[in-house]
């Protein structure tokens, strides 16, 4: 069977893998480097969180997050915004809680197996410290830790000078770059196509710069450019910086009230931050992030940046679903890593016909259609 991929940030490289593995012939296009726009991100890979953005509660951290300078505002996709509008405090469909869960042993999985067959990208579940000043903030995310406790188990600690701790030991966390290297190894037989795709149809048919091509399926990977072909979604940018610290920290670290990640690599750091609603790109924006960034962590020396987005759909959640022979695979949000394993088997299985639409994931992409990308 011919499969082509369209995208190949870390949801289409994992498609790309099991399709791979499942005996089709892939093709995988992005007019990138492969992993390119997925690279910036910390690496945390924590798909035992379900991060819902359709409450108030969400609403109200957007809100604190742009009074403090961490959140911006310019462009968001109508469509995404109006069906936001539709779904807040609507409660998740039934099975959401336990096909999140499933997606969640997946992706550990995915990541263990990859790292005990060959320990090369720096995957280790040492646990994540979140650091909270926002006493109310703090309140309610120990309340929604504990109520998932017997998922992900949780640590409630007091902290002099903030209102308090939370510590998730079963947290992971990899190296971002070295996982994209990694991946790119095993998809030996995958054809890569450095090129960008204008537009596909439901009926399997695919079209560049160069020419078109008809393939068995197609899987969507690209992000937040899929968002024309009915799937609402918008992007949440951000910026992630390979460092030097003057003192690292020993275990990844999220300082919540500043939207900043911390991931330790020997002597080195990844660190991430920027919640920019913004399809497009704002000059200077990832300087102001990184003087956030040494408010937290004294800097000794920048070794490399990186940029990109979160895929954002109306509830925050991931989506997968077929429709024809197109599959969209989308809406990691902030955990598109820690889904991405689970988002790319299920897209392979539908796009093979191994498997049915989930309601629950499928739920935004009832309007799938053909189109050009954004
Ligand atoms: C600052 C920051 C930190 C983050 N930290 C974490 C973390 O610690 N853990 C975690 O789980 N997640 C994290 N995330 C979220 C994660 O990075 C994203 O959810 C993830 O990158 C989304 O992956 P994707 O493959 O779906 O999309 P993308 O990464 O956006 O990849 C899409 C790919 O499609 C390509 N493309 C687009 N249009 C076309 C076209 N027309 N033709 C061909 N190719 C096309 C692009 O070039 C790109 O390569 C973070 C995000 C940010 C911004």
């Amino acid at each position: 069977m011919r499969v082509a991929v369209v995208g190949a940030g870390i949801a289409g490289l994992f498609a790309a893998y099991y399709l791979e593995r499942e005996g089709a012939d892939v093709t995988l296009f992005d007019e990138l480097e492969p992993g390119a726009r997925s690279v910036h991100a910390a690496g945390i890979i924590e798909p035992m969180t379900a991060y819902r953005t359709n409450t108030l509660a969400f609403l109200r951290r957007v809100w604190k997050y742009w009074r403090t300078g961490t959140c911006t505002f310019r462009s968001a996709d109508t469509g995404w915004l109006l069906e936001s509008l539709r779904q807040l405090e609507r409660a998740p469909l039934p099975g959401t809680e336990e096909g999140l869960r499933r997606m969640g042993e997946v992706s550990f999985a995915a990541y263990g197996e990859l790292s005990e067959a060959h320990d090369d990208f720096g995957y280790v579940r040492r646990g994540l410290l979140e650091r909270y000043d926002d006493p109310v903030r703090f309140a309610e995310e120990t309340a929604s830790a504990r109520a998932r406790s017997s998922f992900s188990p949780v640590e409630v600690r007091e902290r002099v000078g903030g209102a308090g701790d939370l510590f998730f030991p079963d947290v992971g966390w990899l190296h971002t770059e070295r996982c994209v290297a990694r991946l790119r190894r095993e998809l030996d037989k995958v054809r890569v196509v450095r090129e960008r795709v204008r537009s596909v149809t439901l009926e399997g048919s695919l079209a560049t710069a160069g020419g078109g091509a008809t393939f068995d399926g197609i899987v969507v990977t690209t992000g937040v450019t899929s968002r024309t072909l009915g799937v609402p979604l918008t992007g949440v940018r951000g910026y992630g910086w390979h460092v030097r610290p003057v003192r690292n920290v020993d275990v990844a670290t999220i300082h919540a009230d500043r939207g900043i990640a911390l991931v330790p690599f020997g002597d080195e750091l990844k660190a991430t931050g920027g919640w920019d609603f913004d399809l497009g790109v704002t000059k200077g924006r990832p300087q102001t992030v990184l003087g956030e960034i040494r408010k937290v962590i004294e800097i000794d020396r920048v070794l490399d940046f990186n940029d990109g987005s979160r895929p954002c759909t109306p509830d925050g959640l991931p989506t997968v679903g077929r429709k024809s022979r197109l599959v969209v695979a989308n809406g990691g949000f902030r955990l598109g890593w820690s889904f991405a394993p689970a988002l790319g088997r299920i897209a392979a299985q539908l796009s093979l016909g191994q498997a049915d639409n989930d309601p629950f994931l499928a739920r935004f992409c009832g309007s799938l259609h053909s189109g050009s990308f954004a």
